[in-house]
């Protein structure tokens, strides 16, 4: 159990929602955010004419006031004049958030609580220690910083950031103790004398906490494992899909999945490694694994574009620059085969597969399986039985296609693969000796099972597609889509429709994730509470 508060940011349009919102979230949060930028102008008087209600519920939970800018992530355009009236309404109630530019102006002594924050949207700001340091110098108590990650790697400065805070809040703990209260007597000081006073001058002995923010896919990890590292705070949405920034986990998620409050600097590290993390249901079906074996584990997305930089900088014991407590990863698109080049041991399995999923990490050394054929080989046996002799059309010639002829061929079945770029494929083809085929509108009269290994049917762009119809389907005994994401693609609709019996991704995700936790562990994972995670996901 670590100490760091998670604090749930609301975004209402109307006082009567806010005022709903806040009461949904008392239950769950440690701290609540008030986007007070998100509220219609008339509405916003309106909250402030209920002052007496915001008040009662602060002193349940701590709220916090906000009042964004748009090119702070605000979400409507502010005059400055508007900013000024908020915060030097007289309404100060509780925490506040305040930028830099404004942070002197206010009214700011007399809130209770008073962060000051940086954000950028758009990436990683090369001065990053410097605008620390110019945050720091103000007397906020709590420093945020929040800027954009495009990359996993562009996390390290962040997350440096958030020792070297840690560092100077222990500093200013062992300097001489205070024998007043100097932060609330210059407070007072510096009502009296406006801006002339520079606070901070003053203030050597101020004990500041730190919110250090990666936003964005990439830096979701940051959220989830801050606490545990001794950030103070982490923000999060009340409900999926009502984010108040690029990257926030739902606080159901932070707590019930990620576990984010019972982590600590011991709790060992496995992550999805791929360049589009964001429709994984591999976070739901590890941690419920975790928790159910009441382990010190956590599974996050580790969303990567460059994979050797990532290896580089954040995970090869010689080279990393931050130190996480990486214990194995589990690869997706399109890192199986590139990440064969940074492992130590590559199994045997995976080596004539030619991919690797699976990523253990013993004593700084990686060790690299394949648990897809057993995983897609489990379900087809139990559905269709012995696949001896079966005449089996594979479409798409990448990882997965890999794993699928691997197990196939293992159990005696005839594969041919069918493929949009025959080139491409052909390596693929010749390291299999199966024959090679185009992808196009041909039928498949001649075969008993077709395999789908494109990620055409996949939530995002491909969603609703399908590489094949109903009419190409009719002769086959079962369709095997390996997409899981939705439940039910476009592919088994058509299976449907021709009466040919599917199974769908959904069950090869379990059965490889069953054996990439008997590879982490060493234990038998409980398919049962997996399976659960993910249906309550897919509906
Ligand atoms: P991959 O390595 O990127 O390979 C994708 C293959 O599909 C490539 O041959 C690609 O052809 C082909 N392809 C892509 N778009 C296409 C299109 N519009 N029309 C025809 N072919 C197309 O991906 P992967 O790792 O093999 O994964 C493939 C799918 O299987 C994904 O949807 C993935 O989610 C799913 N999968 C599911 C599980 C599970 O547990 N259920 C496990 C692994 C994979 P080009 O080479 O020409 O681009």
């Amino acid at each position: 159990m670590n100490k760091g508060k998670i604090c749930i940011s609301i975004c209402a349009e109307t006082a009567k929602d806010l005022f709903a919102q806040i009461k949904r979230a008392e239950d769950l949060a440690d701290v609540i955010e008030i986007r007070f930028d998100c509220l219609r102008p008339n509405e916003l008087d309106n909250s402030y004419s209920k002052f007496v209600e915001l008040w009662e519920m602060h002193e349940k939970i701590p709220l916090i006031s906000t009042f964004r800018t748009k090119e702070q992530g605000g979400f409507r355009e502010l005059t400055q004049e508007e900013r000024d009236d908020f915060w030097n309404s007289g309404n100060e109630i509780g925490w506040a958030d305040c930028e830099e530019d404004i942070f002197e102006d206010s009214w700011y002594w007399l809130w209770e609580n008073r962060i000051c924050s940086y954000h950028d949207f758009n990436g990683l700001p090369h001065n990053l220690f410097e605008i620390y340091e110019r945050v720091k110098a103000t007397d906020a108590d709590i420093i945020k910083i929040a800027v954009q990650a495009n990359d996993i790697t562009d996390t390290i400065p962040l997350w440096k950031l958030l020792e070297k805070g840690l560092i100077d809040k222990e500093k200013a703990k062992s300097r001489k103790p205070k024998k007043f209260n100097y932060s609330l007597k210059l407070r007072f000081l510096n009502f009296l004398s406006g801006d002339s006073l520079k606070l901070q001058k003053y203030m050597p002995n101020l004990v500041q906490e730190i919110i250090p923010i990666a936003m964005g896919e990439s830096g979701k990890w940051t959220r989830i494992l801050g606490l545990a590292h001794g950030a103070f705070m982490t923000y999060a949405s009340l409900d999926e899909g009502k984010e108040t920034a690029p990257g926030q986990v739902s606080t159901k998620d932070l707590i019930d999945v990620y576990r984010a409050k019972e982590l600590d600097e011991t709790t060992e590290i496995y992550g999805i490694l791929g360049s589009n993390t964001s429709v994984s249901m591999s976070p739901y079906i590890h941690n419920a694994a975790f928790k159910f074996h009441n382990l010190n584990a956590v599974f996050v997305p580790l969303q990567t574009h460059n994979l050797d930089e990532f290896m580089r900088r954040m995970v090869k014991p010689e080279t990393r620059e931050i130190e996480l407590n990486f214990k194995g990863f589990s690869v997706t698109i399109p890192h199986k085969q590139t990440i064969i080049k940074h492992l130590d041991y590559l199994d045997e399995t995976a080596k004539k597969i030619g991919a690797v999923n699976t990523v253990k990490i013993i004593d700084g050394k990686l060790h690299g399986y394949n648990t897809d054929a057993k995983g897609f080989i489990e379900p087809l046996l139990s559905s269709y039985g012995d696949v001896q002799n079966a005449k089996v059309a594979i479409l798409g010639a990448g990882g997965a296609a890999r794993a699928c002829i691997y197990a196939l061929q293992s159990a005696g079945a005839d594969v041919t693969i069918f493929a949009r770029d025959l080139a491409k494929a052909k390596s693929l083809a010749e390291d299999f000796e199966v024959e090679l085929r185009e992808l196009t509108k041909t039928d498949f009269k001649d075969f008993d099972i077709l395999v789908n290994a494109t990620p055409l049917g996949m939530k995002g762009k491909a969603e609703g597609e399908t590489p094949v119809f109903a009419e190409q389907l009719k002769g086959l005994h079962l369709v095997y889509d390996l997409v899981y994401v939705p439940f039910q693609t476009r592919l088994m609709k058509e299976a449907d429709k021709a009466e040919i019996p599917k199974i769908g991704g959904m069950a090869m995700l379990i059965a490889q994730a069953i054996e990439q936790q008997k590879i982490w562990t060493g234990l038998d994972a409980p398919m049962k509470e997996m399976s659960a995670e993910v249906l309550k996901r897919l509906g």
